[in-house]
C-alpha cells in the first residue's frame, strides 16, 4: 500500500501500489479544476482506498465527480458513472508521498491538450529558478 495526502494534510489516504490503469489525462475539465496543463491518473478498486478527512465533492459534469480538501483545495478523486459501476475510482498521482511510484502509461484526451504542451519538453530546464 502507499499513501497520499492533500497539501495541508486535512485529508490523508492509502491505496495499491498498481493501478489497473494509469494515464496522464489533457481534458478540459482536468485542466480547469487543477489550472494545470494535465493531470496523472491511477485507476484503482474503489474499496482499496482508505481515507481519513472528508473531501468536498464537485459535481464537474453530469456524472463525473471530483473530490477535493476544502482547506487547502488539493483535487484528489474523481468518479463517474461508469467508474461506479466498475467499482473503480481515479486518484491524482501527483498528490501521492511518492509519485514515482505510479507511472502513467498512456496519454488520454490529446485532443483538449494545449498546443504548447507538445513541445514543453523542449524548453529550456533549470534545477531551481535560473539566478
Ligand atoms: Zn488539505
Ligand atoms: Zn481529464
Amino acid at each position: 500500500m502507499i499513501q497520499g495526502r492533500c497539501r495541508c494534510g486535512g485529508i490523508q489516504f492509502e491505496m495499491p501500489d498498481q493501478a489497473v490503469l494509469s494515464t496522464v489525462c489533457y481534458c478540459n475539465d482536468c485542466r480547469r479544476q487543477s489550472g494545470a496543463p494535465m493531470l496523472a491518473w491511477a485507476m484503482v478498486p474503489a474499496v482499496s482506498v482508505t481515507m481519513r478527512g472528508e473531501p468536498k465533492v464537485y459535481a464537474s459534469s453530469e456524472r463525473g465527480r471530483r473530490s477535493f480538501c476544502c482547506a487547502c483545495g488539493t483535487g484528489l478523486f474523481f468518479t463517474n458513472a461508469l467508474l461506479e459501476q466498475m467499482g473503480m475510482v481515479q486518484v491524482r498521482i501527483a498528490v501521492l508521498d511518492d509519485p514515482d511510484a505510479i507511472a502513467p502509461k498512456m496519454q488520454v484526451q490529446t485532443a483538449d491538450r494545449i498546443g504548447w504542451m507538445r513541445s514543453a519538453h523542449t524548453l529550456p530546464a533549470f534545477e531551481r529558478f535560473p539566478t
